[in-house]
């Protein structure tokens, strides 16, 4: 027997226009680089983003034709988030952390066709500019500067009244595309489909995942060129709510004056986004006036325990969150369960502080060498997902199959617990793992309880050779400004918190710890600098 449902494809058109349509007089407010604010309204959104994608169109964008951006969150960036895709085309966002030699290839990779460029970011284009062929570059005006010369101007591109042709799109034709930060090797594209980009955003909308309302004022940190800033642009458009987009300025004072003077409901971001703001608020308590019960969503890398309840003394709500690009990003997010919710407060945080559990249509498993892990809340596996908006595949690249096992799941390269509630908690990087005299050690946990720590600022736990165990933990240690704390001290700090075999053999004490284009510590650099430590 056969549904008698209509073949109703899932797309971003769907969302786009209805936004337009419903939710007109929703605001989007932009800082610049001059930290002046732009705003507008859905409607003149709606508008623009329609006249890039005509123009797009005009220019000869052809279905499936990647278009670059490199840019920062904003208006801009918003318009072609749907300008791009409603068109036919697939955005593909361009990391502007990342070195320019590699931006270069992953746009030739891509094969771009045409760049979008905020003309503060111009400098970074001219580094790889003989690396590529754009058919067209197109500025965003925002510091007030007229365009260079030799550039066009994204507003005159715009304003050049081609009406866009609404094409009758696949649900499953790609939509955007994004590379991996990958520390390793070269970068990786994933594409993503109309479909996933709909049922991600749906997903994200729920209660008990994101739970993004209209009457939200939704604040993405995480930039717009990693992961779609986790969805939430098109989450956001999708419910109708205010967005607040704060340009280059990701500071923690920027950050939260940005948040008290546009009534900021929901935010997200890496762990040191956050680290900076705690300290700030902690700092100065009574500077500003944020919304009470403001939701923020951490992932990216592991929140700390410590840092959940310091928010919580602020009234400010973390929600943990983990997911990959890959994974679109959204994978698990960790609301306490109903049931749980009559444990008493302290023990509730035992579950806030893992990455949670899978977002419906998300299947996650932890796999050992012996199989499917005992889903016990002990026993380490890789933690292997699949669904609807996982990745199927890298785009245009051999050589990576084994990053799918022969039953179709990801094997994510992540090291995790399940425990008998379904909560996740990610242990380490396959890569990162330690292991001491046969048993593995979780260098997630140890980082996050020396983070706890009133004098420590950021902690790196690696394995270093050991003549006896093989390998041994050495915890790399950046103190808070003005503190200071000895070897000593942390060891029997930790000392009660863990086994004896977990505890590290070695601190040293460093100014930073190298971190990728996106926050996360580059474990594989700080192994390399303590190549030849010799233990105490
Ligand atoms: P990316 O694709 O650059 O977003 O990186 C994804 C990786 O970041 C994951 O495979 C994890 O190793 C890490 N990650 C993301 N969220 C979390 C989290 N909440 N806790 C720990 N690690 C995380």
């Amino acid at each position: 027997m056969h549904s008698t449902m209509m073949q109703f494809p899932l797309t971003l058109t769907h969302i786009f226009e209805r936004a337009g349509q419903l939710f007109g007089a929703s605001e989007i407010v932009s800082r610049l680089p001059d930290k002046s604010l732009h705003r507008y309204r859905y409607r003149d959104f709606h508008e623009r983003a329609r006249a890039l994608g005509g123009a797009l169109q005009a220019a000869g964008l052809q279905t499936g034709d990647r278009v670059a951006t490199l840019m920062w969150n904003h208006y801009a960036h918003l318009e072609a988030y749907f300008g791009i895709p409603c068109a036919g085309g697939v955005l593909h966002t361009l990391n502007l952390r990342l070195h320019a030699d590699d931006i270069g290839y992953i746009a030739n990779h891509a094969g771009d066709r045409f760049l979008i460029v905020d003309d503060a970011l111009l400098p970074l284009y001219e580094k790889f500019r003989h690396l590529v062929k754009f058919e067209r570059v197109f500025v965003v005006p925002l510091t007030g500067q007229p365009v260079p010369a030799g550039y066009e101007s994204y507003e005159d591109f715009i304003r050049g009244n081609a009406v866009m042709q609404t094409p009758a799109l696949d649900e499953r034709a790609a939509a955007g595309m994004c590379y991996t930060s990958g520390t390793t090797g070269r970068p990786k594209g994933v594409v993503y489909s109309h479909r996933a980009l709909v049922l991600h955003s749906m997903a994200c909308a729920m209660g008990d995942t994101l739970g993004l309302k209209q009457s939200d004022s939704l604040c993405p940190v995480v930039p717009m060129f990693h992961v779609n800033a986790w969805g939430l642009p098109f989450t956001g458009v999708m419910v109708g709510c205010k967005l607040v987009l704060p340009g280059p300025h990701l500071d923690a004072v920027s950050l939260l004056d940005l948040y008290q003077a546009e009534a900021v409901t929901f935010t997200a971001g890496v762990p040191t986004i956050w680290m900076g703001i705690l300290q700030a608020l902690e700092k100065a308590p009574a500077q500003w006036k944020l919304t009470p019960g403001m939701r923020m969503v951490v992932g990216g890398a592991a929140a700390p325990e410590s840092m959940i309840r310091a928010f919580d003394r602020f009234n400010l709500n973390v929600l943990h969150a983990w997911g990959m690009t890959e994974t679109t990003p959204l994978g698990t997010t960790a609301h306490i369960k109903h049931a749980l919710k009559n444990l008493p407060v302290e023990d509730q945080y035992a579950y806030r502080r893992k990455q949670g559990v899978p977002a419906p249509f998300v299947e996650v498993r932890a796999m050992t060498d012996e199989g499917n892990a005992p889903r016990d809340g002990v026993t380490m596996g890789e933690l292997q997902v699949r669904g609807p908006w996982v990745a199927a595949g890298y785009y245009n690249l051999d050589g990576e199959d084994d990053k799918w096992t022969a039953d179709g799941w990801f094997r994510t390269g992540d090291v995790a617990t399940i425990d008998a509630e379904g909560y996740v908690r990610i242990t380490d990087r396959t890569k990162d793992l330690i292991k001491s005299g046969g048993e593995w050690i979780s260098s997630l946990e140890v980082e996050n309880a020396l983070i706890g720590h009133p004098a420590v600022q950021e902690a790196a736990v690696i394995g270093i050779a050991h003549p006896k165990w093989d390998e041994r933990p050495l915890a790399v240690i950046v103190c808070k400004s003005g503190k200071s704390v000895t070897s000593a001290e942390l060891h029997a700090y930790l000392t009660p918190q863990f086994a004896k075999f977990w505890l590290p053999d070695d601190y040293s004490f460093v100014m930073e710890i190298p971190r990728t284009s996106t926050g996360k510590m580059l474990k594989s650099k700080l192994r390399e600098q303590f190549r030849d430590w010799q233990w105490s």
